[in-house]
């Protein structure tokens, strides 16, 4: 059960119903195909994180006109006749988005607020265009200060489609198969030899699975995309290890999935052991690399990678 009395319950609860009915616009491309393009930064996009995107700041919007809202995607070169035809053929099946208007509506980056959203349309795109792992966040803070966040996992573990969300201060929670949403926990493993270790399939670096050899770490879970914070702040795993690069670690990709690990009982950092702080667009996070656990071993995960 969500509370009703909590500071920012509005904004959960249209975060949940934003998230849930964002899933069914990339579950639904997923079944009927989508086109795939390349960014400028060589890293891919589909016409299902637009289509997504779209979605999303259009509800943000209509409930709070005010906020800010940053959000991954802002290059509309690729929104032609075709994706769009496509975008709208989905929202009419599904029924959602009637008054969008889906060439014009792509980004908000006109206003300053000091509510600030964040949106991750598709986390995980190549886990999403090999049919794995990949997961869709919101994240909202004020004044830079991570307030709540829901991140939706449609293929999670195999159990089907798992919600996550967190509170600043009123802790996270999961929903699985649209279920009632329970409490959720880091573990409470206290041997780092036998921790499970979180690491990503298509962005990792040597100095990750040094680090295990190390640490002498032997059980791994390898997947796509904020996923791997959902593992910690459930127990699934208990740490995860994330290869950082400064120029590109933005908002919407770490604030999700920090709120819900730090909400769960773990912590997350960098590497000296400072926690993650958040500034506008960008996710302040020294290289190389971040660092979320299930608080326990944390402080030995850091000595081991001095
Ligand atoms: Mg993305």
């Amino acid at each position: 059960m969500i509370s009703t009395e909590t500071p920012y319950y509005m904004e959960l609860k249209a975060a949940i119903e934003i998230v849930n009915t964002a899933s069914k616009i990339t579950e639904w491309f997923r079944q009927v195909g989508f086109q795939s393009y390349q960014k400028e930064d060589d890293s891919p996009v589909t016409i299902a994180d637009y289509a997504t995107q779209i979605f999303i700041i259009n509800k943000i919007m209509e409930q709070f006109p005010s906020d800010q809202i940053i959000a991954e995607e802002d290059d509309n070169s690729f929104l032609n006749h075709d994706a769009r035809k496509s975008i709208s053929s989905c929202y009419e099946t599904l029924n959602i988005g009637e008054n969008i208007d889906i060439g014009k509506s792509l980004m908000k980056k006109d206003k300053y607020s000091e509510r600030q959203w964040t949106v991750d349309p598709i986390d995980g795109t190549k886990g999403y265009q090999k049919g794995l792992s990949y997961a869709i966040g919101i994240g909202f803070m004020i004044k830079s200060n991570p307030k709540i966040c829901t991140i939706s996992v449609p293929n999670y573990k195999k159990f089907g489609k798992a919600i996550f969300i967190a509170e600043k201060d009123n802790g996270s929670k999961i929903a699985i198969n649209n279920s009632e949403f329970i409490s959720l926990s880091v573990s409470n493993q206290s041997y780092l030899k036998q921790a499970k270790m979180c690491h990503s399939l298509h962005y990792d670096e040597p100095w990750v699975m040094d680090f295990a050899a190390r640490a002498e770490i032997t059980n791994f879970v390898q997947i796509d995309s904020m996923a791997k914070f959902c593992m910690i702040a459930d127990g699934t795993a208990d740490l995860y290890i994330k290869p950082m690069n400064k120029s590109r670690s933005f908002a919407w990709d770490f604030l999700p999935g920090t709120l819900l690990v730090q909400e769960a009982g773990g912590t997350v950092s960098d590497l000296q052991g400072n926690r993650i702080e958040f500034n506008d667009d960008k996710c302040m996070v020294s290289a190389p690399g971040l660092i979320a656990s299930n608080s326990i071993i944390h402080d030995e995960i850091l000595k081991k990678l001095r």
